[in-house]
């Protein structure tokens, strides 16, 4: 399936949209409203080409219809539930039929076999276990594999290292930032990641990072790292994985349905255009979604991948629409900022941005930790220091900010999904 025709895959895609829009029509009150509002008939969608008719399904809708109200199944057909970690705002549930944990443990095991997973590795999943779907779902892929699992879930790093060490875990699957923290904490304590452990790869994602933050990841653990994306609402992580090729996300084509549009007019941009990704579930049961917005920014591309794959790839995601900040009338990632401050000396990329309304005009502070080496260095140095961070910021992002060095450590660690930005604006 995964290096099926396009033509293939195409006339797969039309039929398992067409089953599932018709399944939300007759058992999802409000995807019948919404169809019908819009005019559209179940009937009427018979390929790819009539997903643009449908409605959008957004966050807002999990909350209105929480916890069951988007069934498609009957309650007793589920047999698991999940909910967001709430990144941003109220948590969210989504129920999983058994054909939908299964079909998630599928994409699961091809993301972990991308990144080189075998029946003879051992995985480490520090992804939180619990109603976050992380753990569970790196997990299911890895038991689906045969691999040998070590349910970890998330904190207490010493213990963390412990157990890789002493059990030889080959893969690794958690947060970016937390891969980052484990790698420094690793070198810290004096152990040397190709001599003292056996890990060859991770799967990192639930959280945008950077191709800088790769490397440095890559560099401290001695693994190759890739990227894994996913979201409660379509399954959880997995629905996108990159191969060792490192050169974007193969989306699970088969399981759903990825679309760019643009977020202000809501029309299907084309394939490598940077816009809002949109997918639409064609093999869930319990609580499919129909062109779910995400928020997230990135690109799409149906390139030929020297992986094999045919499956499309989406890009990394710079952003979400609600995590861009705009400052100044300038739309700001932090994953710009992240960019310049994984690759600049004398800091490590630790930060928070802090963004605030001083006398109706808004200000941006970025607080970036030094390096312990940089802490003890002199005044003059470190003003240097400070002063390059804060142009090289402003010529990525377009406007000026504070640049603050923190001391080493200062910043808190998240073990789960980083959060890089106070907004006082909004209180
Ligand atoms: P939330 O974070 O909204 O509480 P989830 O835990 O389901 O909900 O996380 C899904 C979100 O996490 C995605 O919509 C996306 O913003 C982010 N995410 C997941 N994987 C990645 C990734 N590889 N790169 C960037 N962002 C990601
Ligand atoms: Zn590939």
């Amino acid at each position: 399936m995964e290096c099926i025709s396009r033509d293939e895959l195409h006339k797969i895609q039309g039929e398992r949209l067409a089953a599932t829009v018709k399944r939300e029509y007759e058992n999802v009150p409000v995807y019948r409203e919404r169809m019908d509002a819009a005019g559209v008939k179940p009937e009427d969608i018979r390929s790819v080409e009539d997903l643009q008719y449908l409605p959008f399904m957004e966050k807002t809708d999990l909350r209105d219809y929480y916890p069951f109200g988007l069934l498609a199944s009957p309650q007793e057909e589920i047999v698991r539930i999940h909910g967001s970690s709430g990144t941003t705002g109220k948590p969210i549930v989504s129920g999983y039929t058994r054909n939908d944990v299964d079909v998630w443990s599928e994409m699961m095991a091809r993301t972990l076999t991308a990144a080189g997973a075998t029946r003879g590795d051992i995985v480490q999943v520090t992804y939180g276990l619990g109603l976050f779907t992380g753990g569970f779902g790196a997990y299911q892929g890895a038991d689906r594999i045969g691999a040998m699992v070590i349910p970890m879930s998330s904190g207490n790093t010493q213990r963390q290292i412990m157990m890789m060490k002493d059990l030889g875990a080959t893969m690794l699957c958690c947060t970016p930032s937390y891969a980052s923290y484990l790698g420094e904490t690793i070198r810290e304590m004096g152990i040397d990641p190709k001599k003292d452990l056996k890990l060859k790869a991770g799967c990192f994602g639930a959280e945008p990072w950077t191709e800088e933050m790769r490397q440095r990841i890559e560099q401290l653990l001695e693994i190759d790292a890739c990227d894994i994306y996913g979201l409660t609402e379509i399954a959880g992580p997995g629905v996108a994985f990159e191969c060792l090729e490192k050169n974007g996300m193969h989306i699970n084509e088969d399981h759903v349905i990825a679309e760019i549009i643009d977020p202000t007019t809501g029309k299907q941009l084309p394939y490598g255009m940077h816009g809002e990704l949109v997918f639409t579930t064609i093999t869930k049961t319990g609580m499919p979604m129909m062109r779910y917005r995400t928020h997230d920014i990135c690109t799409l591309t149906a390139d030929k991948c020297a992986c094999g794959r045919t499956l499309a790839r989406m890009g990394r995601i710079v952003g979400r629409t609600d995590d861009m900040l705009v400052i100044r009338g300038v739309n700001v990632f932090p994953s710009q900022i992240e960019s310049v401050l994984v690759g600049a000396d004398g800091v490590a990329p630790h930060y928070m941005l802090i963004v605030d309304r001083v006398n109706s005009s808004d200000t941006l502070e970025v607080q970036v930790e030094m390096t312990e080496e940089m802490f003890g260095d002199t005044v003059a140095h470190i003003e240097n220091v400070r002063k390059y961070i804060t142009a090289q910021i402003k010529s990525v992002v377009g406007i000026a900010s504070k640049v603050k060095l923190v001391a080493p450590k200062s910043i808190p660690r998240s073990e789960g999904k980083a959060k890089r930005v106070i907004d006082n604006r909004k209180l």
